[in-house]
């Protein structure tokens, strides 16, 4: 059985007890209302189950209202329109440093909503902060081709523009609840669009005390706006025809949803879905790195992360070993309160995902395979967790194997070939991301290039930077986000071509 921690929350700053204090509302045009129909919604700490705050809970009406603001600030003649490129990039770099003044307060919050460890929600702030930093080096690069045109006898100047698209919608789930809102805020004003953002319902506290933050920063009023609600609200917005494209993080499920309601006004979109990545360690890997990157792989973030290493693939000649090392890690965790610093593991996010990853554990358990580490025992009488787990004498059809958990559970396989490991990683309907552990250069690369993933990894998981494009083959979703890629999915390109008379 795992060690646990107990709660400790005297590291609390007065600013977030304050902000938990006061009723949330909805951000609408630079103004903080409450929701048309006045209805609210809990949220809860996942460690306690204790109800943290109350939020509004935005309807179509509300949704509306955000399109319409988004849509002002958006219009021709707008102080944002007339904002140049050097202003927005200033903009964005002070939005960062802000975050960065703000980053105790913001991982607390998040730390609370979401059940994550403080320590990694600080890594998320970070990054945030680091998004609006890299993105307002793109504000002032948006350049156009000039291409030659082969007319007889006639002249022209032919060039592009890269121009905003319109008002997108960011719809965002609950992971990484304030990274993921920056993801979509990001790359959209870098590119002049404006926003509705709707976090998740689970985790919504970051994205508004973000709205804030960017009011503080000088942002005009309704270049984002944040809706806070359910499925439904996310619905409303993607059927709303005034927005012109949806950017989407969460599940395969809902993105495919997603791409059908956008089809009423051809809605751009992007989407950003599930995952089952493959994790294969050769028996020629640094086997220590590559145990480390297992576990780092499989129970990052709770688990939680759409990138895990889920599935572990080992040559037989070292699987033993290797499940022994991850098992011991496995064992080695102390889970607790995310709030508690003595704490490896937080709680999963909400009831409904804590009682989902069980019942893929039990599932498998019932199917015949043996847990080496973990399992479906409660460390705690109140709150979300569950204990890492490891699941060996699994096949290929199990549900645990075939679907997305989202939790901290790896299933592990043996293989003898190449040919077999790539063919059994690749048998999956995701492609978000894969990974290889070997020391033969020749081996790890021509691997990598036979998985089929948006990102693959070679001895190492997890490395990353706003800088590099990421997203799905397969079902795990269209375009790429972050990086130079992930601005020209927020942008429309314009030929112009003019004849020199
Ligand atoms: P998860 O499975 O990780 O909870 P979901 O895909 O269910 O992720 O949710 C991700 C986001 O999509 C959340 O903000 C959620 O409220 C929103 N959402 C859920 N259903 C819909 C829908 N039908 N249309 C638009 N957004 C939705």
């Amino acid at each position: 059985m795992t060690t646990t921690v107990s709660n400790d929350y005297s590291a609390l700053l007065p600013s977030v007890r304050e902000f938990l204090s006061k009723p949330q509302q909805l951000l609408i045009g630079g103004a903080w209302i409450d929701a048309a129909d006045g209805k609210t919604f809990d949220t809860i700490n996942p460690a306690t189950e204790e109800v943290l705050a109350q939020v509004a809970q935005g309807s179509a009406q509300d949704v509306d209202k955000a399109v319409a603001a988004a849509r002002t600030a958006f219009e021709d003649g707008s102080p944002w329109s007339r904002m140049t490129p050097r202003e927005r990039s200033h903009l964005m770099w002070r939005i960062g440093d802000l975050i960065d003044e703000h980053a105790e307060e913001l991982a607390q919050l998040e730390s609370l909503d979401n059940g994550k460890r403080v320590v990694s929600a600080h890594g998320d702030v970070g990054v945030a902060a680091e998004l609006f930093r890299y993105f307002a080096g793109w504000a002032t690069k948006m350049e156009g081709t000039s291409i030659p045109m082969s007319v007889p006898g006639r002249d022209f100047h032919a060039y592009t523009r890269r121009e905003p698209i319109g008002v997108v919608a960011g719809i965002v789930p609950w992971n990484f609840p304030l990274t993921m809102a920056c993801f979509k805020i990001v790359p959209a004003i870098t590119a002049g669009n404006t926003v509705v953002l709707k976090p998740a319902e689970q985790t919504p506290l970051t994205a508004l005390r973000l709205g804030q933050l960017l009011l503080d920063a000088g942002l005009p009023a309704g270049v984002v706006n944040v809706v806070t609600g359910f499925g439904d609200t996310g619905a409303a917005l993607v059927e709303h025809h005034g927005v012109d494209k949806v950017a989407f993080t969460g599940s395969t499920e809902v993105g495919k949803k997603i791409a059908a309601a956008a089809a009423g006004n051809l809605k751009k979109v992007s989407l950003e879905l599930g995952g089952k990545a493959p994790n294969i360690i050769f028996a020629d890997a640094d086997i220590d790195a590559a145990i480390a990157g297992a576990v780092l792989g499989g129970y990052f973030n709770e688990g939680q992360c759409c990138v895990n290493g889920s599935r572990l693939y080992v040559q037989r000649s070292v699987f033993d070993q290797v499940i022994e090392g991850v098992a011991a890690a496995a064992k080695a965790f102390t889970v607790g309160d995310g709030f508690n610093s003595a704490s490896d593991m937080g709680p999963l996010v909400s009831q409904e995902q804590h009682d989902k990853v069980l019942g893929y554990i039990r599932g498998a358990l019932h199917d015949g395979a043996t847990i080496n580490a973990g399992g479906p025992d409660a460390p705690f009488s109140k709150g979300y967790f569950v204990q890492p787990t490891l699941i060996t004498g699994v096949t290929e059809s199990m549900a645990i194997q075939t679907d997305e958990i989202f939790g901290p559970v790896i299933t592990a396989i043996p293989f003898d070939t190449e040919d077999e490991v790539v063919q059994a990683a690749n048998n999956t309907v995701y492609g978000l991301a894969a990974g290889v552990w070997s020391q033969n250069i020749g081996t790890a690369h021509r691997v990598g290039a036979r998985l089929r993933a948006g990102t693959v990894w070679l001895n190492t998981w997890h490395a990353d930077d706003v800088t590099l494009p990421r997203g799905g083959y397969k079902q795990s979703g269209w375009g790429r986000e972050l990086g130079s890629f992930g601005l020209d999915d927020y942008t429309e390109l314009k030929t112009v071509i003019a004849e020199l008379r």
